[in-house]
């Protein structure tokens, strides 16, 4: 007779841990605080990707991302000097473990306009 270790269900605290850190994710990006700091970063950024902008591209953010990672620096996570607009594509790249990024580079000259979805 074997053991049947390998039918033990998957280790219950690393998802509860999982679950409080997405609990608390939540509850930061919901909260007064941080809508208002993310509000002065998109206005100050001017609704563009920096990291586009500083390669001479124009492209409408679709995030606002922490430069210096809110897990590491959780004092920092309402400093808009800490904060910059990015687009998607610009912030998978400070997030390589967050999905896949594309390699595929927008051809020179290429400007993305999107519609102004955000103000409010
Ligand atoms: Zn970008
Ligand atoms: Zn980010």
């Amino acid at each position: 007779m074997h053991s049947t270790d390998h039918n033990k269900p998957m280790n219950s605290q690393q998802r509860y841990d999982k679950y409080k850190r997405d609990r608390e994710a939540r509850r930061f990006y919901k909260s007064k605080a941080w809508l208002r700091c993310r509000k002065i970063v998109i206005i100050r950024d001017k609704y563009l990707c920096q990291r586009c902008l500083r390669q001479g591209k124009i492209t409408k953010y679709d995030v606002v991302h922490h430069i210096k990672e809110r897990k590491d620096y959780p004092e920092l996570a309402l400093d808009v000097n800490n904060l910059e607009c990015l687009c998607h594509r610009c912030h998978n790249k400070y997030h390589p473990g967050k999905g896949k990024a594309e390699e595929k580079e927008i051809p020179k000259g290429v400007v993305v306009f999107a519609a102004n979805e955000d103000i409010d």
